[in-house]
């Protein structure tokens, strides 16, 4: 592949001062020097603070706003968010412990996932947490616990739906999955869960991740809603909790725009309306992971080397593909394609050469940017890869090929 990059939507996210990228307030040479390596992720608080209250602002008053810790279960992160969403999900006994550490009531917390194991399934009945129901399975299981800790086993549905989530990155409910319990199901498992006398407390849906389409979010918010009606029918108790999911994304790729909220707002404007007729009792939640964080984390690195291969310049840095296995294209894209990158050392510096950024490992699939135009830049310049808050240091290979795992400060 000869030819260059498209080119990124600029992003004002972080400010530049004197040809500096400025993090949270901070010079990057000096943070570099605070943090005492490369290479390392930095989330900038005061971002995601913005960021809970700009989606508050867009949507409704009542609607509860939960983080999904798998996006990024940084302790300081979470305990950060914890005051300012009101709960979390968690899809893994060591999620819940990161939740509970943080702060935020089990109450709050609920638990979904495939293949839960039987002490994970206590653990959250003995914590008090909402456990999402994905499989019959886990049903005796849950009312063994309760009986044995005599404890109620607060539960919801997970429903795979009968429709899936247009244009979302990753698709996660619809035809056949491993996620949630297929709609055909539900109500045999809805008097299955009323036998058992668990704690029945709701319904969840989660379609899809990653979606830029504000259309097909409204959409699938709508759907989900109107398929909960109808399962509702079936309930053993009354609804108390409706969970729609989110998968609200951000720009990552050249072309790519930031998510419209206001015709997500509207509609979970009217959604929030017509469940406190319909069901007054119950709490309108929507869970979004990489929205609340992705934008507000910077990963970090140095360049080792310059070195040309048949005409073909490298930059290669400290950190790669084990640390952000994302932006090495290697986490679910189909095709490669560069993640917004700059030289953080010398931002007002003329773009002068196209340059491939790799990582130090010994495999060809450690690429950070593949022929993307940039200043000149010199071992020791610091390249920094931006929208690097979700889905980074937690979800890549870091024992591939025995480096150190990436450092992570929150600033
Ligand atoms: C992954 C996941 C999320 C978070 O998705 P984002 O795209 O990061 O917002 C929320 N809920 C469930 C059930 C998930 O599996």
């Amino acid at each position: 592949m000869n030819s260059i990059a498209p080119l990124h939507a600029p992003t004002k996210i972080f400010p530049v001062s004197n040809g500096e990228l400025v993090v949270g307030g901070i010079p990057l040479k000096n943070l570099v020097a605070r943090v005492g390596r490369t290479p390392f992720y930095v989330y900038d608080r005061n971002l995601v603070t913005r960021r809970v209250e700009e989606l508050r602002a867009a949507l409704p008053t009542r609607l509860k706003l939960h983080y999904a810790i798998k996006a990024n279960p940084m302790p300081a992160l979470v305990a950060h968010l914890a005051s300012r969403i009101d709960g979390a999900d968690v899809a893994s006994g060591g999620e819940l412990k990161v939740a509970l550490d943080a702060g935020i009531s089990p109450r709050d917390i609920s638990f979904a996932g495939p293949g839960k194991s039987e002490n994970e399934l206590r653990q959250a009945v003995a914590a008090g947490a909402l456990i999402i129901i994905e499989s019959f399975r886990e049903i005796p299981l849950l009312a063994d616990a309760a009986k044995a800790l005599e404890l109620p086993a607060r539960v919801a549905v997970r429903v795979n739906p009968d429709f899936e989530l247009k244009s979302a990155g990753m698709k996660m409910g619809g035809g056949p999955k491993p996620f949630g319990v297929d709609v055909a199901r539900v109500p045999e498992l809805l008097r299955t869960i009323g036998e058992a006398k668990l704690a029945f407390e709701g319904f969840h849906l989660f379609v899809g991740s990653q979606n830029l389409r504000a259309g097909a979010i409204a959409e699938a918010l709508r759907k989900s809603y109107a398929l909960i009606t109808e399962l509702a029918a079936s309930a053993p108790a009354p609804v108390k909790i409706i969970n729609l999911g989110g998968g609200f994304g951000i720009p990552y790729f050249p072309g790519e725009q930031c998510l419209d909220l206001t015709p997500i707002g509207t509609t979970l404007t009217g959604i929030v309306d017509e469940a406190a007729k319909t069901f007054p009792q119950a709490e309108i939640v929507i869970e979004l992971g990489r929205y609340l964080v992705g934008e507000a984390g910077l990963y970090v690195t140095r360049i080792v080397d310059r070195k040309m291969s048949n005409d073909e310049l490298f930059l290669v840095v400290d950190g790669g593909m084990h640390q952000h296995l994302a932006a090495s294209g290697n986490f679910g894209q189909v095709l490669r394609k560069n993640y917004p990158v700059a030289i953080g050392s010398r931002m007002h510096a003329i773009k002068a050469e196209v340059v491939t950024i790799v990582g130090p490992l010994c495999t060809p699939l450690d690429i950070l940017a593949e022929r993307m135009v940039v200043p000149r830049a010199e071992p020791g310049d610091l390249v920094v890869i931006f929208q690097s808050g979700a889905y980074g240091a937690s979800a890549s290979p870091q024992a591939f090929l025995g480096h150190p795992p990436a450092l992570e400060v929150l600033i």
